[in-house]
């Protein structure tokens, strides 16, 4: 007993100083290290785990999109592998109408819908800072609660400034309004800290969701993945047909509508990029003249923001309802009818620039635009940011060896 004790005592003392020893007697004495216990899981992730459990058997939809591939990857779940397998899904349903295990079946496979979830889970989880995490899960709150503040805002400022909101300064200039450096300094700071924001937020993700395992991206992988983000690819299907929506039936309508949704905001930031270097390199102010090349960015972007969200608008209100977390609807038709806001009012600007509507259309514009950017990191958007991370660690891992006989699972 005696002796027992000792070992014990030695053991403890070794596992404190991190090293092996000797006891007496001369048997050697294996340190009891602390085990690092695998962080719990809430009940969305348990329920991806298990359903991932079942396609790995089953293994039926491997071609549809890069969950799958990953997904045979592993043996087991753990938290992180479900936060990053969720951020690989885009929610195309085309698992759900082709799932023979999906409800009513007692297995009650959706990983569409198990996936939505976990996103939210991502999102909340992973914001930066901590506390700003509710702000998803009460998004449509929060986005009405912004436009609606930098709505009165930019109207009030309007006002104080000029004295009313029907004027329009010669030349329509905007400047006049709404002085340059009080816009600058405003949507500049606003800007900064949303990157900030999505910034830490994704840093955070990624170390969990490659504890190390990733590597530095090399540049096959990281061309890969850009490629993957910029040509949306999984949103072909992988067969080239794109997704499901309200039913059984494919349609390359989703890829599209995010396409001009995606290239419209692209172009809408390179408007203002260029007006910035006409501005401070050139000394060129706004206005600018209609076949300007930031207006042109300006009204191709405007375009392609009205476009679509539009369609996506509409795909939304149609699709299936089994397809998706019914929870997160504020969230993403928030998103997109702000996205419709902000081009719509920019739009109107550029064609009544000359009208005594000029001052209110540009406290409109300016306060949707304002409310975009202080919902950019705690809505929607950030979807597109944990996705492109999901896809580089994607990129990665499939050029890195199996660690177990796929077919094993
Ligand atoms: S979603 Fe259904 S059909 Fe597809 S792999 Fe999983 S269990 Fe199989
Ligand atoms: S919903 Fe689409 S993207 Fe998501 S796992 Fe199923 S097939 Fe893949």
């Amino acid at each position: 007993m005696q002796q027992l004790e000792a070992l014990t005592d030695a053991a403890r003392r070794d596992a404190q100083a991190g090293s092996a020893s000797v006891a007496p007697g001369g048997a050697r004495i294996i340190p009891i290290l602390p085990v690092k216990a695998a962080p719990a899981m809430n009940a969305d992730e348990a329920e991806v785990a298990r359903q991932m459990q079942i396609c790995n058997a089953c293994r039926y939809c491997e071609g549809f999109c890069a969950v799958f591939p990953a997904m045979t990857r592993r043996l087991e779940f753990a938290k992180a592998d479900v936060h990053y397998l969720a951020n690989l899904c885009h929610n195309c349903g085309a698992c759900y109408h082709a799932c023979q295990y999906a409800p009513p079946h007692e297995f009650a496979v959706n990983v569409p819908k198990a996936m939505a979830r976990v996103r939210l889970d991502t999102y909340s989880s992973y914001a930066w800072p901590a506390a700003a995490g509710a702000l998803y899960r009460r998004n449509g709150l929060t986005l009405a609660l912004a436009l609606a503040g930098s709505l009165a805002l930019f109207l009030l400022l309007a006002l104080a400034v000029n004295g009313t909101l029907a004027s329009s300064p010669a030349g329509g200039n905007f400047y006049a309004v709404f002085p340059h450096g009080q816009l600058a300094r405003m949507f500049g700071v606003v800007f900064a800290l949303a990157v900030l924001a999505l910034g830490m937020g994704v840093r955070r993700f990624w170390r969990d969701i490659t504890d190390g395992t990733a590597g530095a991206p090399g540049s096959a992988a990281a061309a890969e993945a850009t490629r993957d983000v910029l040509a949306l690819r999984y949103l072909d299907g992988g067969h080239g047909e794109g997704c499901n929506e309200s039913d059984d039936g494919y349609t390359l309508m989703r890829r599209r509508f995010h396409h001009f949704t995606f290239y419209g905001f692209m172009l809408c930031l390179a408007a203002t990029s260029v007006a910035t270097l006409y501005h401070y390199l050139l000394g060129l102010e706004a206005p600018y003249p209609v076949l300007s090349l930031p207006v042109l960015l300006g009204t191709a972007g405007g375009i392609g923001l009205l476009v679509g969200p539009a369609g996506l608008l509409w795909l939304n209100l149609r699709r299936h309802p089994e397809q998706g977390d019914r929870r997160q609807r504020p969230m993403d038709r928030g998103f997109i009818v702000l996205l419709l806001l902000v081009s719509a009012t920019g739009l109107a600007l550029l064609a009544w620039r000359d009208s005594a509507a000029m001052a209110a259309l540009l406290a409109l514009h300016l306060g949707c635009v304002m409310a975009l950017f202080l919902t950019l990191p705690y809505g929607k958007f950030a979807h597109g940011i944990y996705r492109s991370a999901a896809l580089l660690k994607s990129a990665i891992e499939k050029r890195q060896p199996l660690r177990h006989d796929p077919g094993s699972a």
